[in-house]
């Protein structure tokens, strides 16, 4: 270690807290970069930093095993000299003293302290029965080993809430041959996230595939006790239920930096490079907000998680690299892959463009008049040709884009 401090760029130790996606991608470019001082990356679950988004598909189905969930080996981390403190909890950040306090008293010295504290799910208040056995959210491999034993064929399922993690909820349960009812408070499904073009297709997909999905429809409560049994719906319906899936929204998990006085906006406001309001400390990741457009936003995905945090890792091995997000998601349900490119926020027009298979479309987002973002239903090719007209900034006219004859190809070379 004595030979890697002397290496150090005028950075000697670095404390990552927050063992996720971010957390593990930006140790891993900070020894790519050459930093040469201390890592320590803290994670509070006790396991290696891990994939989240085969967890409620692909691990759930019992098709992957745990060990291909992990980002890399544990020998990586010892490899590189990165100490993984797991199992372990920081509780405050001191910024005069340079030191994160661990919960079982502990105190690490930092240089640079990076919070990849991530997101965390919203829960059912314990008054409508968030509390009881068989209520489960999905979020950490503790919550899905949680829930797999519960999602036996024949078992009645309630899922509240239609946005992406529901509806991949829905799917695996009915992959599993569950009875699945979903519930939606707003009048529609993927309200938040996407246009009623796409809301209407997966809709019809998910009750092709037998699910009673209910919009305008929020949960009252559940009831049971100890182990939930059913619900009470807004609309004064009841249901029965063995086990119950929330899926309604996350939250950016900011309690350390709040409790350090660092600044707040929909997530650890950052600024272009990745630092907070408080030069020795930055943060990446879903836990982030920073700036966009004049304005700053949040994104909670995989991408941004990785991109962020290497972006951050340049700029503390000495870059000055403003992160600009390239942004794309994508959600599985049964045999539908989504691939989403760009970010919708504001759009005032959808172009639909069938494509060339059956059961395969795309969702074109036009904020005036310009292409900002594209959902492809089994689409690939209207997926990649969108990502790159929108990364080039062309708009084809909404008209050019509906009619599947165009060639998308030739739009890009127009360019
Ligand atoms: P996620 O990432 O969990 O899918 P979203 O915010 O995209 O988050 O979707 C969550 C959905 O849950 C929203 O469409 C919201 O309207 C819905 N929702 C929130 N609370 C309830 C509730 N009590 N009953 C039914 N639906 C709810």
């Amino acid at each position: 270690m004595a030979e890697r401090m002397a290496k150090g760029n005028g950075v000697s130790g670095i404390v990552v807290i927050g063992a996720g996606q971010a957390g593990a991608s930006l140790v891993a470019r900070l020894r790519a970069e050459g930093h040469g001082g201390e890592i320590t990356l803290i994670g509070a679950e006790p396991v290696p930093p891990y994939q989240r988004p085969p967890l409620s598909k692909g691990y759930l189905l019992g098709e992957l095993p745990v060990e291909r969930l992990f980002l890399r080996p544990t020998s990586f981390y010892d490899e590189h000299g990165i100490v993984l403190k797991l199992g372990t909890e920081a509780v405050a950040v001191d910024r005069a003293a340079r030191q994160v306090a661990l919960a079982d008293g502990e105190r690490l010295a930092y240089d640079q302290l990076v919070l990849t504290t991530g997101s965390r799910p919203r829960r059912l208040p314990e008054a409508v029965g968030g509390g009881l056995d068989g209520v489960f959210t999905v979020r950490t491999l503790a919550d899905v080993d949680a829930m797999a034993p519960t999602m036996t064929a024949g078992a009645r399922a309630l899922i509240v809430g239609g946005g992406y993690i529901g509806l991949e909820a829905a799917a695996v349960a009915r992959k599993l041959g569950l009875q699945v009812t979903l519930v939606e408070m707003a009048e529609r499904i993927l309200a938040r996230v996407a246009c009623a073009e796409t809301a209407a297709w997966f809709r019809a997909l998910h009750r092709s595939k037998g699910v009673d999905l209910r919009e305008g429809v929020g949960l009252e409560r559940l009831e049971g006790g100890p182990g939930v049994t059913g619900a009470v719906l807004s609309d004064g319906s009841r249901i029965a239920a063995d086990l119950v899936i929330v899926g309604i929204g996350v939250a950016p998990d900011t309690r350390l930096a709040t409790a350090a006085g660092l600044a707040v906006e929909n997530g650890i406001a950052v600024d272009a490079m990745g630092r907070t309001s408080e030069p020795a400390v930055w943060a990446a990741g879903d836990c982030t907000s920073f700036p966009w457009q004049g304005g700053r936003i949040r994104l909670e995905s995989v991408q941004n998680a990785i991109d962020q945090a290497e972006c951050v890792a340049r700029n503390l091995a000495g870059a000055a690299e403003p992160y600009r997000p390239q942004p794309w998601f994508w959600s599985d349900q049964y045999d539908v892959k989504l691939q989403i490119a760009g970010l919708n926020a504001g759009y005032d027009r959808v172009a639909v463009r069938p494509g060339a298979r059956d059961g395969t479309v795309s969702h074109w987002y036009y904020r005036g008049g310009v292409l900002v973002s594209v959902d492809a239903m089994n689409d690939p090719r209207a997926y990649m040709a969108g990502k790159r007209l929108i990364e080039a900034g062309l708009s084809p006219a909404p008209s050019v884009i509906g009619d599947p004859a165009q060639d998308l190809r030739t739009l890009l070379a127009a360019g």
